[in-house]
């Protein structure tokens, strides 16, 4: 959409009056062929890859409050592919490349910054396995480097190499990694998908499950009346567990808080994204000047979209402990939002027992950078009724079958965001 000078001064004066929303607010329909519940980035893009790839646009996104509201809207957007295991980095890097393409895809401008992730090692063993893991990037296509010390040194300077009780020894590189900014990233899904003919229904709560004589899914129960559908797909993060309990459904997913911090504006400091291998903490730089960091998950189960200030002291200590010079940054705010951590750390793309419904979860603090990927897989499992070869170790009965993607980094392990 374009403006002139002219006409965003007359919006301007009027209140933004005639500017025309860049989706509709639909209002729910009666049924559906596919209702996503969650106007996240991964339900947004699974109803326009849906509608693009498939063909399949009598489609409703039901979000409880306005898309954007959850995760999608609170993390520190981060995008990379630095997998190790099979089951993850082609998924992974397929995700990467969609990003290459996601603003002329979409034609929206979702500031993809490809300024490089890099994650530092402290030990030689932690060197050893870095050095694995970048040849398991290599071997599905993706870019990968590895640092010494020296090298880490010429790019960031700043970092404590002298004095550190944990001294940086080199570390893994991604320069096709970097950030995007995530409430753009919905916005170019929602607005995509719209004009696909995609509903968007916000504020609009799923309270419960339709059901036929058979026990399937056949629609969803809403604060604004019952929808029918032929299938329904979740993809609502930390609220996961708490809509499949209204189907007696348990799932390996527990929901913790994972908290962020923006610091006040400064001149450009940090040109890519940087991760401390022997604590928690990981921090970029937005474009605005603020750093963003964050480290772990608060340590008990809540729902809640806050966090404690225990976690605050730790992420403040390994920031000191990597960046001593980060102890005269002023804090800005802070933030939490609920993930779904998954007890191998890794996804949940797959059909459910139950039929008629699909999951899509445990994204664990790592769901940002899949947001891609995650809607064309989960779309192509809702039209095909089975997996892609992308998700299919996504799998759920894994924890029962104990076909497991156990991999440190995926997001049981904090500092590799
Ligand atoms: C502080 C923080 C930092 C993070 N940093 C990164 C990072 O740097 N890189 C990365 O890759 N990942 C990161 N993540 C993780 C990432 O944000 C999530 O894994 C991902 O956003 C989850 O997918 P989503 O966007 O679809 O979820 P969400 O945006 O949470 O979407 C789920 C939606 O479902 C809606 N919903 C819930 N219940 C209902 C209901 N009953 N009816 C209707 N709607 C419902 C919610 O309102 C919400 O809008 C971070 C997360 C946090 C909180």
């Amino acid at each position: 959409m374009r403006y002139s000078v002219l006409s965003l001064l007359a919006n301007a004066l009027t209140g933004q009056k005639s500017w025309k929303p860049a989706w509709r607010d639909a209002a729910p329909k009666p049924s559906y062929d596919v209702i996503i519940v969650g106007g996240g980035g991964h339900g947004l893009a699974t109803a326009y890859y849906l509608a693009k790839e498939h063909g399949i646009r009598n489609v409703a996104v039901i979000e409880k409050g306005w898309i954007g509201s959850g995760n999608a809207g609170r993390n520190t957007t981060i995008i990379r592919s630095n997998y190790l295991l099979p089951g993850n980095e082609p998924f992974y890097e397929w995700s990467m490349k969609l990003w290459e393409g996601l603003e002329q895809d979409v034609n929206y401008n979702s500031m993809v910054s490809q300024r490089g992730v890099l994650n530092l090692c402290h030990t030689d063993a932690q060197r050893d396995a870095y050095a694995r893991r970048a040849n398991s990037m290599r071997m599905s296509g993706a870019d990968s480097e590895l640092l010494d010390q020296d090298g880490v040194r010429a790019m960031y300077p700043f970092l404590d190499f002298e004095n550190a009780r944990f001294p940086v020894k080199g570390g893994l590189l991604q320069r096709r990694g970097g950030t995007a900014r995530h409430d753009a990233v919905v916005w170019g899904y929602a607005r995509a998908a719209d004009r696909l003919g995609v509903d968007i229904v916000q504020n609009c709560e799923v309270t419960g499950f339709i059901r036929d004589a058979q026990g399937a899914v056949v629609g969803v129960e809403t604060n604004r009346g019952p929808i029918r559908a032929g299938k329904v797909g979740l993809a609502v993060a930390g609220s996961t567990s708490r809509l499949t309990a209204k189907l007696d459904m348990r799932l390996p997913i527990e929901s913790h808080v994972l908290q962020a911090f923006v610091s006040e504006g400064l001149k450009p400091l940090i040109d890519g994204v940087i991760t401390f291998g022997a604590g928690h903490f990981y921090i970029s730089q937005s474009d605005k000047g603020g750093l963003v960091f964050g480290g772990d998950i608060d340590g008990y189960n809540s729902y809640a979209q806050r966090g404690n200030l225990p976690v605050v002291e730790d992420v403040a200590e390994s920031g000191m402990a990597l960046i001593p010079r980060i102890g005269r940054v002023r804090l800005l705010r802070s933030w939490g939002g609920v993930m779904d951590m998954s007890m191998d750390g890794s996804p949940i793309i797959d059909k459910t027992p139950i039929p008629g419904l699909y999951l899509n979860a445990g994204w664990c603090y790592g769901g940002f950078k899949a947001t891609p990927a995650s809607g064309w897989c989960f779309a192509w499992t809702l039209a095909k009724d089975a997996p892609h070869a992308r998700n299919a170790a996504m799998r759920l009965d894994r924890f029962r079958t104990g076909h497991l993607i156990d991999e440190k980094g995926v997001g049981a392990q904090p500092n590799l965001h």
